[in-house]
């Protein structure tokens, strides 16, 4: 799934999870003040338990997105439930991913009824495979990327050696003065070389991406099922776009943690997240990149912990100490604020 710009913005009006919330408000509105009569609707004191807040709305849609978690135990159940830690997605401008393309929702019903894989022995490591050399000051290391997909995934990951981008032999234009390679070539290279026990690959390079004649580029891309990814830091940096001020490495670094563990969580199956605002959620510009959280929402989560059956406290702490050593101390603040719910749940 590509996560890019369109070249030409399809502007088709779309049945939006925050038009269908407003909605949805307005019908429990309307059907609560019916059934209670004028005098109920007005009185100020009562007013809060006739209107439900859009919030709850959120919750119970999540709750039907989460499905049946009875049988987990407490700390893990709380782990898929919508609290204070998480939002709605924002209203999407005229640019913004949702409103260019619409896309349906995945349940964890509809995600397991897609057959995700599931890393399995012999195929059980991330391998990252860097396109061209990675220069320290474009981004992250390659260590630092193996360190979060580690973190986020749980998985074994391994750094391949750099490999030169002209031997790969694929497609590339040139827009604007940059060399885009070809992206769907390379996810076809990457697949006829899987290494026998790689859950997956991805593939990370300075050059900038496209995946077809439709989109003017893309920051990853990635097959849901074909165990392969690429992605990109070319657009990371203002002198991309003939901006001469520089951005902080945090930022950069974001940018490139928050693409690389997307395209990595389709490779574990999931579909883009139009339940919450969350690391999968599609991004059509880099600001709105920018806007996306490092989290996955509970939805999102748990279709991940059904293919991974990780414990969702460890896998918080380990995030937030992970984190703080890269020193995002923000994203830090919120595992810790998530273990912490989460150990409390789990009682003494
Ligand atoms: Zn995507
Ligand atoms: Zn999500």
């Amino acid at each position: 799934m590509g996560f890019g710009q369109r070249r030409w913005a399809d502007r088709a009006v779309s049945l939006l999870p925050w038009a269908l919330t407003v909605a949805l408000a307005l019908v429990v509105i309307a059907r609560l003040h019916a059934s209670h009569g004028p005098k109920a609707a007005s009185a100020p004191s009562d007013a809060s338990t006739l209107i439900l807040d859009p919030h709850d709305l959120v919750a119970q849609q999540v709750v039907q997105a989460v499905g049946s978690v009875d049988h987990l135990p407490p700390d893990t159940r709380k782990a898929f439930e919508y609290t204070s830690h998480f939002s709605p997605i924002p209203a999407p401008g005229p640019d913004d991913w949702l409103h260019v393309h619409p896309e349906p929702e995945q349940s964890v019903l509809d995600y397991l009824a897609s057959h995700p894989n599931r890393p399995e022995p012999p195929r059980a490591h991330v391998y990252v495979q860097p396109l061209g050399e990675l220069r320290a000051e474009r981004g992250p290391t390659t260590d630092e990327l193996a360190a979060h997909a580690h973190a986020y995934f749980g998985l074994p990951v391994t750094v391949l050696p750099v490999r030169g981008i002209d031997a790969l032999g694929v497609p590339s234009r040139v827009v604007d003065g940059h060399r885009q390679l070809d992206a769907t070539a390379v996810l076809d290279v990457l697949e006829g070389e899987l290494p026998h026990d790689a859950y997956c690959l991805i593939a990370v390079t300075l050059e900038d991406l496209y995946p077809d004649d439709q989109f003017a580029y893309v920051f990853g891309l990635a097959r849901l099922h074909a165990r392969v990814g690429v992605f990109s830091f070319a657009r990371y940096h203002p002198d991309f776009f003939g901006e001469s001020f520089a951005v902080d490495r945090n930022v950069v670094m974001r940018r490139a943690l928050k693409v690389m563990s997307h395209e990595l969580g389709h490779m574990f199956g999931l579909g883009h997240c139009t339940h919450l605002h969350c690391l999968m959620n599609g991004a059509n510009h880099l600001s709105e990149l920018d806007r996306s959280p490092m989290h996955l929402c509970p939805v999102c989560l748990r279709k991940l912990h059904l293919v991974l059956g990780f414990d969702p406290k460890g896998r918080y702490r380990g995030l937030a100490e992970h984190y703080e050593r890269l020193g995002l101390h923000e994203e830090a603040d919120w595992a810790r604020q998530r273990w912490a719910l989460l150990r409390r749940e789990a009682g003494p």
